[in-house]
């Protein structure tokens, strides 16, 4: 399958071209079609998939034809309609997926604009009256815009719902009904979601009709490219064992995740201690330091990101070879989600982790998601001293059976894994 197949226009295949892509992702495959026709889509993809592009491809396409055959409706007092607008939760997110929308429609002449909480409106409100036809926003600015009087939506044709179960655990669910309540019936919509929480599919039948379901690397089957490997350490080693691990200087970059703020500044003095450049990226940055920090770890100038899982969602750097899992993640899909930041688009990747006593608890639930063990290295300085990950067997209670690997095991739903997702779902305050 190549682009061509799809029946896209001149202009996006030779920007495609120009971003160096040859073939369709599946779930590009997959949806690009079906989206030209007009359907609206539920998609359950995580960021990795290329769905930025499984959705920007077709809005674009669709708009210029618009504006080719109707050029009156591009101007004039037309010309400030909003035609398409991108509802995605986190400010990352919001901007990687605008630069998207530059770079596949380069040689078409639609405006964009992204806008964002944390920093000033003035540059957003002056893009917006200059004239915007797509618009990616986050939900409390892009609400506080329209009640300024800044935006209105009523002339959406194109509304993509963007990591709409990230809108739920980050609380903007009412935001987003807010939102949605403002755009004109007659539209087509794009819903996209890692994963399909009950909650979630009720979202997703409230505001799609009759719509294609696309499915592609359900959150369980960890990206068969990226290459996982556990250190069991004592937590007091854990630093020491990092500056161990990054003397390989085959990791060029690598992003770090912590589970807590606190944490992730604290790996980055460890490390500039040592001499490795590093920064943190989390919410309470500013967007200034937060946009420094991964455009200077793109550029290759500092060697570490430290991320919260939050921050970090939808980190999209393009050769980023390695993920270390500094603390295990309490929710195995979160380590899904951070693996999934390495082997993109097919690239091999690597993640690895470090575990403590207390951490082989989230170590079992992560096999028991993805189907496998994770290999233990043991060969480094600081192991832990029982390097054994299964809890031991209680005297005379039969032998458990190994599950052979690749093999998905479905945790029981009374299993601790299910109720610990269910309340993070429901209550839990995301630590940005
Ligand atoms: P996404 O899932 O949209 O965050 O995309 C993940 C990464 O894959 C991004 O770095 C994209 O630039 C890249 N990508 C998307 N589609 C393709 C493609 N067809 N070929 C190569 N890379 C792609």
């Amino acid at each position: 399958m190549t682009f061509d197949q799809l029946g896209l226009i001149d202009p996006i295949l030779l920007a495609l071209q120009e971003e160096g892509y040859s073939t369709p992702t599946p779930i590009q495959a997959q949806a690009i079609p079906s989206l030209l026709e007009g359907r609206d889509l539920l998609g359950c993809a995580q960021t990795g998939t290329g769905k930025t592009a499984a959705f920007a491809i077709p809005i674009l396409q669709q708009l210029e034809k618009v504006r080719k055959e109707n050029p009156g409706s591009f101007q004039h007092r037309n010309r400030k309609d909003i035609k398409a607008l991108i509802l995605t939760p986190t400010r990352e997110l919001a901007i990687q997926i605008e630069d998207s929308f530059k770079a596949y429609g380069r040689h078409l002449s639609l405006q964009h604009l992204v806008v964002f909480g944390g920093v000033s409106q003035h540059a957003q409100t002056e893009g917006l009256k200059r004239g915007v036809d797509v618009l990616v926003a986050t939900p409390g600015r892009l609400l506080d815009l329209i009640n300024q009087g800044f935006i209105n939506l009523g002339h959406i044709q194109f509304f993509v719902l963007d990591e709409a179960d990230r809108m739920l655990d980050m609380g903007f669910v009412h935001d987003v009904k807010k939102v949605i309540a403002k755009l004109p019936r007659q539209r087509q919509s794009l819903f996209f979601s890692a994963t399909m929480p009950p909650e979630i599919v009720g979202l997703a039948n409230s505001i799609l009709q009759n719509p294609v379901k696309v499915e592609v690397t359900p959150v369980s089957s960890t990206a068969e490219t990226v290459d996982q490997m556990v250190f069991l350490v004592d937590k007091v080693d854990k630093k020491s064992l990092l500056n161990h691990v990054l003397k390989d200087k085959s990791i060029q970059r690598a992003l770090v995740f912590t589970r807590t703020k606190h944490g992730a500044d604290k790996v980055v003095r460890d490390l500039e201690k040592t001499g490795v450049r590093a920064a943190a990226i989390h919410g309470n940055k500013s967007q200034n330091a937060r946009q420094k920090a991964l455009s200077d770890f793109k550029a290759s100038q500092i060697r570490i990101l430290v991320a919260t899982d939050i921050a970090a969602r939808g980190i999209d750097v393009d050769d980023l070879s390695h993920v270390i899992n500094f603390e295990l993640p309490n929710i195995p899909e979160t380590y899904v989600h951070r693996i999934g930041r390495t082997g993109r688009a097919g690239a091999s990747g690597r993640a690895i982790s470090f575990c403590d006593e207390e951490e082989k608890e989230f170590l079992r639930d992560i096999q028991k998601l993805i189907g496998r063990k994770v290999p233990i290295q043991s060969e480094h300085p600081y192991p832990l001293e029982n390097q054994e990950v299964e809890k031991p067997q209680r005297q005379g209670a039969p032998a458990k059976k190994a599950s052979a690997p690749g093999v998905k095991t479905v945790p029981p739903s009374s299993s601790n894994r299910t109720d610990k997702a269910k309340s993070w779902f429901r209550g839990r305050k995301p630590s940005v």
